[in-house]
C-alpha cells in the first residue's frame, strides 16, 4: 500500500467518525483541505445524503454569515427570486412556440396568399417575425441568467446553482437537503 493511499484510508476513518455538525464545520473552510481531504469529505456527504456545498470560494469562509438575520427560510420564499423563478418556468415552457408561432404562421400565410407577389411588403414581414423570435430567445436567455446569477438574500454573494448557498448555506427550496437528496433519489 503506498503512502497516499494509506492517506486516504486514513483521512476516510476520520470523516466517517465525524458527526454531521463537524462535517458541516469542514466542508464550511473546505479551502484548507488537501485536494485528498475535499474528495474525502465529498465521499462522505453523499454517502450520508447531505446537501452540504464545500465551500469553494477563495474569500475566507465567515461562519457569522450563517447567523445573519434573514428575511427568507430559503431562497424560493425571497419575493424577488421567486418572480424571477416563475417567469423563468413560464419561459422554459412556452418560448419555443412565443418564438416561432408568428413567424409559422406568416410563413404560411404568405405562401398561402401571396405566392406570386413581387412586393417587398410579405418579406418584411417575414423580417418582423425573426426579429420576434430573436427578441423572445434573448428575454428568455436573460432570465436564465438572471434566476442563475442571483444573489442570496441573506449574505449578498453569489448564490451559485447548487441546493445551498456558495458562501452562507441558505438553503435554494425549504425542502430540508435530506428530504431534498431523498426525493431525487427515489
Ligand atoms: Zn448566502
Amino acid at each position: 500500500m503506498t503512502d497516499s493511499e494509506k492517506e486516504r484510508l486514513r483521512v476516510t476513518q476520520l470523516y466517517a467518525d465525524m458527526s454531521e455538525e463537524e462535517l458541516r464545520r469542514l466542508a464550511d473552510n473546505a479551502t484548507t483541505l488537501t485536494g485528498l481531504g475535499r474528495e474525502a469529505l465529498k465521499l462522505e456527504l453523499s454517502r450520508r445524503g447531505l446537501r452540504i456545498a464545500l465551500h469553494e470560494s477563495s474569500e475566507p469562509y465567515d461562519s457569522e454569515l450563517s447567523n445573519l438575520p434573514c428575511p427568507v427560510a430559503c431562497l424560493e420564499e425571497w419575493g424577488r427570486y421567486a418572480r424571477i423563478a416563475t417567469k423563468d418556468r413560464f419561459w422554459k415552457r412556452y418560448y419555443r412556440v412565443l418564438r416561432l408561432a408568428p413567424f409559422a404562421v406568416i410563413i404560411f400565410g404568405v405562401l398561402r396568399f401571396f405566392p406570386e407577389s413581387t412586393s417587398k411588403v410579405p418579406i418584411y414581414i417575414v423580417g418582423v417575425s425573426l426579429v420576434w423570435a430573436m427578441v423572445v430567445a434573448f428575454y428568455a436567455f436573460s432570465l436564465r441568467l438572471r434566476a442563475d446569477f442571483i444573489r442570496c438574500p441573506r449574505c449578498g454573494s453569489r448564490f451559485g446553482l447548487g441546493a445551498c448557498c456558495n458562501s452562507c448555506g441558505l438553503p435554494r427550496s425549504s425542502a430540508t437537503p435530506r428530504e431534498a437528496s431523498l426525493a431525487t433519489d427515489s
